[in-house]
This record gives C-alpha cells, sequence and structure tokens, in this order.
C-alpha cells in the first residue's frame, strides 16, 4: 500500500491558563498537523508541536523537514515495509526530533487504520493510565491554591515546577504540603534551574523535612551530566533526567554513567513511538524506569504517547496532562479526574462521548 502524499498544516491552539516554568511562559501552542495519504485513500495523521527553548524545533523548520527531506524519504514507499518508513524519517536528515515525532505518528496512524487495529492493540498492551496534573511555578501561596484544586479534581500525583528563583522554592513545597494530605504524591521538575551544590542542599533540606517527594526531574542544567551525577549520589529522593534526554545514544549513556535513577521520554524529544520503544526497551534492560511526559503539545500526539505509554511494560509513570491546559476539548483521550481513557478506534482513534 504506497504512500502517496504528505500533506502538513498549522494552527495556534489558546491555552486556557499560562502555563509557567523556570524555562518559558506559554500562552498557546502551535500544532503542526501531518495528514499521510495511502493509495487506497486512507489518511494517516501525525501532529507535533514546536518548543525551540527545549528541542530546538521551530514551526517553520518542522514544517521545512516534514515537506523536504521526511516527505522525499516516504513517497512512493510501500507502508507495509513499515519499519523501513520509520527508519527513513529517523535518518532522512539530522535533528529535528519534533517534526520526525509528527510524522512517526502519522506512520502509526496509517499502518494501524489499514490493519484496523486502535494503536495500542497493535502495539500490543493497554494498561491503566493515572496521569499527575502540573501545578506551574508561582508564589507559594497560588502554588498552594493550585495543588487545592487539582486534588479537588482528582489528582493524588501533582508535578511541582521550581527552579525559578530557587530561593522560593522550599516555601513552595511547604506550603503545598500543607494542604495537602499524605496520599498526595509530588514530582518536583526544576526545568534545569539549579546549580549541582544548590539541588543537593535544597534536595537535602526537603528530604529533612519529610516532604512527600516521589522523583526530582531534571535538577540542573541539560549538558552539565557531571552536575547530574553529583546530584544523584548525594540525595536519597531519585533523580529524573529529561531535557538531558533525547535520543537511545543519550540513554546508553546516561545508564551505564549512572547520572540518574529515571527517565523522562518524550515522542517531541526523541522523534516518536518507535524511538521511545527503543529507549523504554534500553531502560527495561538495565533496570531503570521511565516515565511517558510531554511538551505542551496538542492532544493528538498526546494521545499517541498515552498509547505508546499505556503498551510499553517499562512505562511506569505518566504526566500526561497537556490536553487538559488546552482551551479546545481532546477528541483521542478521555479523561476522568486523574484517569485517562484511551481509544478503541483504528491509530490513534477518537474518543467515543
Ligand atoms: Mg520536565
Amino acid at each position: 500500500m504506497i504512500i502517496q502524499d504528505l500533506q502538513v498544516n498549522s494552527r495556534k491552539l489558546p491555552l486556557h491558563m499560562p502555563f509557567k516554568t523556570a524555562l518559558r511562559i506559554a500562552t498557546e501552542i502551535e500544532s503542526i498537523e501531518v495528514s499521510l495519504i495511502l493509495e487506497n485513500g486512507v489518511i494517516g495523521k501525525g501532529a507535533a508541536a514546536p518548543t525551540f527553548v527545549i528541542t530546538g524545533d521551530s514551526s517553520e523548520g518542522m514544517e521545512a523537514a516534514l515537506i523536504g527531506p521526511i516527505k522525499n524519504a516516504l513517497i512512493g514507499l510501500d507502508i507495509t515495509l513499515f519499519q523501513t518508513a520509520l527508519q527513513r524519517v529517523q535518518s532522512c536528515c539530522v535533528g529535528n526530533p519534533s517534526a520526525k515525532a509528527a510524522a512517526d505518528i502519522a506512520l502509526h496512524d496509517a499502518y494501524c487504520k489499514l490493519l484496523n487495529l486502535p494503536l495500542h492493540a497493535f502495539l500490543g498492551d493497554k494498561k491503566p493510565l493515572h496521569t499527575c496534573m502540573t501545578i506551574g511555578v508561582d508564589t507559594p501561596e497560588k502554588m498552594a491554591s493550585d495543588a487545592i484544586k487539582s486534588v479537588k479534581d482528582g489528582f493524588q500525583i501533582l508535578k511541582v515546577k521550581v527552579g525559578a528563583n530557587p530561593e522560593l522554592d522550599i516555601d513552595r513545597i511547604e506550603a503545598i504540603q500543607e494542604v495537602v494530605d499524605e496520599t498526595t504524591k509530588l514530582r518536583l521538575d526544576a526545568n534545569q534551574g539549579w546549580k549541582p551544590k544548590q539541588a543537593v542542599w535544597l534536595i537535602n533540606e526537603m528530604e529533612k523535612r519529610e516532604f512527600n517527594i516521589e522523583f526530582i526531574e531534571q535538577p540542573v542544567v541539560s549538558y552539565d551530566l557531571e552536575g547530574l551525577k553529583f546530584v544523584t549520589e548525594r540525595v536519597g529522593v531519585p533523580i529524573m533526567a529529561d531535557e538531558s534526554l533525547f535520543s537511545a545514544k543519550d540513554t546508553m549513556k546516561l545508564i551505564t554513567g549512572r547520572y540518574i535513577d529515571l527517565l523522562n521520554i518524550k515522542l517531541m524529544k526523541c522523534g516518536g513511538i518507535s524511538q521511545a520503544w527503543t529507549i523504554a526497551s534500553i531502560a527495561e534492560t538495565n533496570g531503570v524506569e521511565c516515565m511517558i511526559g510531554s511538551m505542551m503539545e496538542p492532544a493528538f500526539s498526546v494521545g499517541a504517547a498515552a498509547h505508546f505509554a499505556a503498551a510499553h511494560p517499562n512505562v511506569k509513570y505518566f504526566d500526561l496532562d497537556a490536553p487538559l491546559w488546552l482551551s479546545e476539548e481532546p477528541d483521542v483521550l478521555k479523561y476522568n479526574g486523574a484517569d485517562i481513557q484511551l481509544s478503541d478506534s483504528p491509530g490513534i482513534g477518537v474518543v467515543e462521548n
């Protein structure tokens, strides 16, 4: 079944409240949408968002990669040579992980539609998914009131953004800890905002105060792997790589060098489902657990990530709340509090209401 065409469309998706991290404040995202058209008329859909400050992907760059080398690599290929198609997307150009993710998702959607299978069934499992909810970095008072609302909305795990004005971080976590009960777990994400010694001091202080912290993401700047290791070796709370992890090669390095305890996989960083699967499998072989995360992204690409997470046995933690920040309703996922319902229609699918 020949791939006949690849088309790209982009649109802006407003957020219903600003998303604040140590790296950026977002009020809207751009959705880059791919349609992959097969000779029998089946259309595979893919989507992605540019996150310049993390992956280097801009919307213009993504469109250029998709209608240039990625399209050239796929047009005329038989999609039943599925692994060849996935491989061509990865090898046709350097970088551009989010553009590659959009194409990889579209290939999965098209192939699953051809096979008449939901993506989770094609990948081979459907474990339950429960997401955390993000608390954006802000004043301790605002973060505590956001935490109260999220717990009321049914979230038992809060992902708390820290690392902007680090001198406030202990107060931020203390304020949240005071308003939630002991069943609420906190995941901290410094988004590279701490220095290594500062991170050790802050985390040790949080440990002394017995905050209920499950793990801490990316305490220091992405390229400072020795700094990451310095922190990992000196604290009890597990440390997770996010911005330091893009590829399967990064995975090998982070694990064999014992730089971190856990990995945060995002389709936008690694280039899609095929690469995410490889990363999670390398980590599984080495006894390192993974989380599936997302950028602020369209619901469609988060839907693809959710199918992957439900199917791969080594994805143990789920951070897939991005669609809940968008003004428009997600159509490929359904949220009931923290529980995520996947679509059972072919491909990434549509959830019936
Ligand atoms: Mg993160």
